[in-house]
């Protein structure tokens, strides 16, 4: 007999008032056709790949066929996005519900690209290949990386067209996420529910992603201070290796500090702070250097959501969550400081420590350095012939900075060993990223991509074969743009 698949939903969510999802019906596609398939994600969800590859997987992951104990729904969320107040929800995604791993871990199973909802607006609810087929090699990156995100189970192509400013093949990419609570959830309840409504919700997120026994504390203020603390370490490791989410609407952040939306998502090659690579930020509120304050402003809009809860006096709750508020800029150093120290090999604590940090940047931006490579050439004391190297200005921090480790009890060899484990070898290069996606859109041909997948695998293996996906790409006068 073959194996079942392995799906094991117990749906939570759907307990949740009713104005927090749509029930919604399938929109079979054509011919669906699997392109990816992660197979290390199948199994740690418990679940079969060889049955998942059949035709009633392909089925499930192409939103023709729902699983056994799915309930599939669309979830109602609102959001800012670039600042501006709206009534949003899952205009192009639906959740399946609620899988429960043989380790007993709850995750979303859910699907983007799968056809229109009730919040699909003027939207079709369908996504194009290329992006699907980003959100995967980006999501797996960034897990490779040890950073907190959703995960891509598999890619489906549709076998239908989609019209976008030209015909482009539609896909579906299945991801899995320890929820999709946003920020913008609360934003909805607290808009469009009663007291209770968001109450339950708050009382949900807490038992879902923290602990429902908070003991003698305010339970929402902790809600917050612990989602904040998971934001700021969540964004100190986007800036560690240079990564820029992109579009950090307030529905786009979630409650559990994972990495979610990867649309118009990049990493930066030269150092500075002003990148921005999506092509509708056109004021740079999500620049790179930009994120950090950004997470605080996302925070104060779901503290705003809480106030009713956090105390009967409403002006005695503003001023407790700003004093929660107020510590956001210190988690987040904390978390930075710790990363950046590991990254120039320092185990111990000094107060210089910023300033031979900041020194470093200042100088990599001076003399438009690439971020990654930097910190590998200094890793493995590979003193190029780049301009950042041959200042006068570099040459004195590297003594500085020599001089610093010295310092510490610590031997050079284990000072190394710490920045190997700290500066990636390899990161999701743009060009690597777009010659991955035209090989696979433009040619069919997925062996681009599955290489590239196998080095972003293993960031800090620093592997002969990963030096070649370390290179720059050719300077161009044109600057790299992302689109959603
Ligand atoms: P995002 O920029 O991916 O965070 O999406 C913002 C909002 O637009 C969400 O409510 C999405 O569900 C919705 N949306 C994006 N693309 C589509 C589409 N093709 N059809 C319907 N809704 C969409
Ligand atoms: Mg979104
Ligand atoms: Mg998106």
């Amino acid at each position: 007999m073959e194996k079942t698949i392995g799906w094991h939903f117990d749906n939570s969510y759907v307990r949740l008032p009713s104005i927090m999802y749509s029930d919604i019906s399938l929109n079979p596609v054509r011919s669906p056709k699997l392109v990816l398939l992660n197979e290390a994600v199948a199994v740690s969800l418990g679940l079969d790949a060889q049955a998942l590859q059949r035709e009633e997987g392909v089925a499930i992951l192409a939103g023709n066929k729902i699983p056994e104990g799915g309930e599939p729904i669309a979830q109602a969320y609102a959001g800012h996005q670039f600042g501006h107040f709206n009534m949003l929800g899952d205009g192009r995604a639906l959740l399946y519900g609620e899988h429960i791993t043989p380790q007993q871990e709850r995750y979303d199973i859910a699907l983007k690209g799968s056809g229109r909802t009730p919040y699909s607006r003027g939207g079709d609810g369908r996504a194009a290949l290329g992006p699907m087929l980003r959100e995967y090699i980006m999501s797996e990156a960034m897990f490779a990386l040890g950073i907190p995100t959703s995960r891509s189970l598999a890619v489906v192509a549709t076998g239908e067209m989609i019209m976008r400013e030209t015909e482009l093949p539609g896909a579906i990419v299945t991801r899995v996420a320890s929820s999709h609570l946003r920020v913008g959830t609360f934003q909805y309840a607290a808009q469009w529910g009663t007291d209770e409504e968001l109450q339950r919700l708050a009382d949900y997120a807490l038992e879902r992603h923290f602990s429902a026994d908070t003991g003698t504390q305010n339970r929402y203020l902790y809600l917050l201070k612990e989602v904040m603390k998971k934001q700021a370490s969540l964004i100190a490791q986007w800036q560690l290796v240079g990564f820029i989410h992109g579009v950090m609407n307030t529905d786009n952040m979630t409650i559990s500090g994972e990495t979610i939306d990867y649309g118009p998502c990049a990493f930066m090659d030269t150092y500075d702070p002003a990148t921005v690579f999506s092509s509708i930020d056109r004021q740079g509120r999500y620049a790179y250097g930009n994120q950090p304050n950004i997470g605080g402003w996302n925070l104060t809009r779901l503290a705003e959501t809480l106030l009713p809860f956090i105390h009967d006096d409403q002006e005695e709750a503003i001023q407790l969550a700003q004093d929660t508020l107020q510590q956001y800029p210190h988690f987040y150093v904390e978390n930075w400081l710790k990363g950046m120290r590991a990254k120039l090999g320092i185990f111990n604590e000094e107060q210089e420590d910023v300033q031979l940090i900041e020194g470093l940047l200042q100088l990599m931006q001076q003399y438009e350095a690439d971020y990654t490579n930097t910190f590998i050439a200094l890793t493995f004391e590979q003193m190029e012939d780049t301009p950042l190297m041959n200042a006068s200005g570099f040459q004195e921090w590297h003594q500085k900075w020599t001089e610093r480790l010295a310092r510490q009890q610590q031997t050079k060899e284990m000072s190394q060993q710490l920045m190997r484990q700290h500066n990636p070898a390899v990161i999701p290069r743009n060009h690597r990223v777009e010659e991955a996606l035209e090989a696979a859109v433009e040619r069919d041909d997925y062996r681009v991509m599955n290489n590239l997948l196998k080095v972003l695998a293993q960031p800090y293996a620093h592997t002969k074969e990963q030096q070649e996906y370390a290179a720059l790409p050719e300077p161009s006068n044109q600057p790299y743009r992302t689109f959603c």
